[in-house]
């Protein structure tokens, strides 16, 4: 199996000097879904963020993150960018064209492929059949965040990064996200506090607090680990609570 994302010490300050990830290092193997979970400002969207280069601003040198092998330097940026298709935590930072169709056919425009074949394909795995013309800007959160899924889906990815992709969505809307997740087959690292969400779709997670990587491995155990759930501002959750840890 292949590793998809190799960080290795990776480091981040923002401009106003705050510090939000301290010397990371973690693997993710091809095909493996893993949740990243953490307080408010412990750095998951940081870190999100850095996997397919929208941070840091300034690429170093020597990179302290790969994806496939390739280092991310600026040489590979556009070859990363192309592998690491991020859903952001905001849709309304991803959408920005006047329709749904033009939205979701803009990534593979980019990549030279073909959208009339893309676009109605990816619109119907997230279950916006009808919306081609709609505007984005009268769609509720819900829909909106369906309309980046298939943005992001339409560039055919390795990696889904996905920042708190339950949020805003109604129970059905969130059902049927898991099931769509559930049925694609690439890696995965899903940041979210919908526990029940990472339980359902992760086999592993990492827990970040403070921009360090307080645990990881798998979520069951880690999940059921009450006093270190407890110590990171986070709960443990219901779906678990029936079982006893082991
Ligand atoms: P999380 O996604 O886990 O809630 P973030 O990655 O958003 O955490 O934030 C990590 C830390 O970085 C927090 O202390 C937050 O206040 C800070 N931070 C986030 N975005 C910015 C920014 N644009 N400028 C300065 N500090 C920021």
């Amino acid at each position: 199996m292949r590793t998809a994302l190799d960080v290795n010490g990776l480091s981040y300050r923002y401009s106003d000097g705050t510090a939000a990830l301290d010397d990371l290092h973690f693997q993710v193997q091809e095909s493996e879904c893993v949740g990243l979970i953490g307080p408010n400002g412990a750095g998951k969207s940081t870190l999100l963020l850095h996997l397919n280069g929208v941070l840091p601003e300034t690429l170093a040198r020597t990179a302290t993150l790969s994806v496939f092998g390739e280092p991310l330097v600026e040489a590979n940026l556009r070859s990363i960018r192309r592998q690491v298709g991020l859903l952001f935590q905001d849709p309304d930072d991803q959408l920005f064209c006047p329709t749904v169709y033009e939205d979701v056919a803009f990534g593979p425009k980019q990549l030279g492929l073909d959208p009339a074949e893309i676009v109605p394909r990816v619109l119907a795995e997230v279950g916006l059949v009808g919306f081609e013309s709609r505007s984005p800007s009268r769609m509720s959160h819900g829909e909106k965040r369906r309309a980046c899924l298939a943005g992001v889906l339409a560039c055919d990815p390795a990696i889904l990064v996905l920042d708190e992709p339950s949020s805003d969505l109604d129970p059905r809307g969130r059902r049927e996200l898991i099931a769509l997740l559930r049925r694609l087959p690439i890696t995965k690292i899903i940041a979210s506090h919908d526990l029940e969400l990472v339980v359902e779709l992760c086999s592993r997670v990492l827990v970040l607090d403070r921009g360090k990587i307080v645990a990881d491995g798998p979520t069951t155990e880690i999940l059921n680990d009450e006093p270190l759930m407890l110590a990171h501002g986070l709960e443990r959750p219901h779906i678990l609570r029936h079982s006893h840890p082991h």
